[in-house]
């Protein structure tokens, strides 16, 4: 008799897949709160202007695009890898760096699960070293001889960090110290005052910075992700990178997106201005217990048994992100629309009342 599990992996037979905010709840009404998408609609629909039929395969290398984020970011096209999101390209480095059975990557939890998953499905071990109190880096323990002797390829830091929201300060110090690859997390740089570590590209050859269409520039649903490397680790990922892993269509929607920076600015401002509101909002309420400074377009909320509180929300019809088993009582807030928030302060009051 055919015996599957005889015949896969075991990491794969053991692995517990990503589960992300989309598979978690199901439904189409409501308010979607739980994953940190911008909450504007693209003004723009780019159908007719995919140029050339789509019986024929994309640009492998997607460099329209390329050379329009090149423009906009003020970094060389050599230094830019483009992924079917930042998820392909988080898988594509563990690839690149890491044996399978052999190596290991350090993680600072609480942070983004794909890591964790990825690391898991190419079968490398994960260090965890956990953020201290304040959610910062553990600086000691990153640069501590028993972090060299472990022969750890990678790090992965994030920034600002997924779930807390707030940044990382201590990010050049581990570029200092940390002998192996440094990839940094920048999903929500944009709705942050610090400087982007592609400053830092010149100046350390073992960073990797990972940015995304899918949050301030308002295009999960296009799956583009981005990463700014050495062009020597460029080379590399192209290399390991399926073939044509990014469509015309998603090229195209990033190339019309990058053309119009300025809407897009335009809908962060807003977005900040109501993570504002919203934080002042829930600081009045005695259920809040902590707000966690964010940087992001997201809150960090530390209530009364969260557990409840995101279910009842859920039979409310907003969807936020119970992120209890990582930070205990926490839900997650994604920063909406002015009435998406007001409706989510509405039922939150009613709720914990
Ligand atoms: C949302 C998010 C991403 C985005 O992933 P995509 O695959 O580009 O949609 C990456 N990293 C973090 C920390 C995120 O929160």
């Amino acid at each position: 008799m055919f015996k599957l599990e005889k015949w896969v992996r075991p990491n794969i037979l053991a692995l517990k897949p990503y589960s992300s905010a989309r598979a978690e709840f199901k439904g189409h009404e409501g308010i979607f709160l739980d994953a940190n998408e911008n909450p504007y609609h693209t003004s723009f629909s780019f159908h007719d202007k995919v140029r050339d039929g789509l019986n024929r395969y994309p640009d492998p290398y997607q460099i329209e695009t390329k050379e329009k984020l090149a423009e906009v970011k003020n970094i060389p096209v050599e230094n830019i890898f483009i992924g079917n999101g930042s998820d392909e390209a988080i898988d594509i480095l563990i690839r690149i760096f890491c044996h399978p059975g052999k190596d290991k990557i350090i993680l600072c939890p609480p942070t983004y699960g794909m890591y964790e998953v990825s690391a898991h499905i190419n079968a490398v071990e994960i260090v965890n070293i956990p953020l201290n109190n304040e959610f910062q880096l553990d600086i000691d323990k990153i640069s501590s001889h028993e972090v060299e002797k472990s022969d750890a390829k990678m790090i992965f830091l994030c920034s600002p960090n997924n779930p807390t929201g707030n940044q990382l300060i201590d990010i050049e110090q581990v570029l200092k110290t940390f002998k192996g690859i440094v990839v940094v997390d920048e999903a929500y740089i944009e709705f942050s005052t610090a400087p982007s570590m592609t400053e830092k590209l010149t100046a350390f050859p073992n960073i990797v910075v990972l940015q995304t269409f899918s949050k301030a520039w308002g295009l999960a649903g296009i799956r583009v992700g981005v990463a700014f490397a050495s062009k020597e680790i460029i080379a590399l990922m192209n290399k390991v990178k399926p073939p044509y892993n990014v469509s015309k269509l998603n090229q195209q929607a990033a190339v019309e997106a990058l053309t119009r920076a300025n809407e897009f600015q335009m809908q962060k401002e807003q977005i900040v201005a109501q993570g504002e509101w919203l934080k002042n909002k829930l600081s009045q309420l005695h259920s809040v217990k902590k707000i966690y400074p964010s940087d992001a377009n997201f809150l960090l909320i530390e209530i009364i048994n969260a557990e409840r509180v995101y279910r009842q929300l859920v039979e409310a019809k907003v969807i936020t992100c119970n992120r209890n088993s990582l930070v205990k009582n926490c839900l997650r807030v994604t920063v909406g629309t002015e009435e998406e928030n007001k409706v989510f302060i509405e039922e939150f009051k009613k709720i914990t009342s």
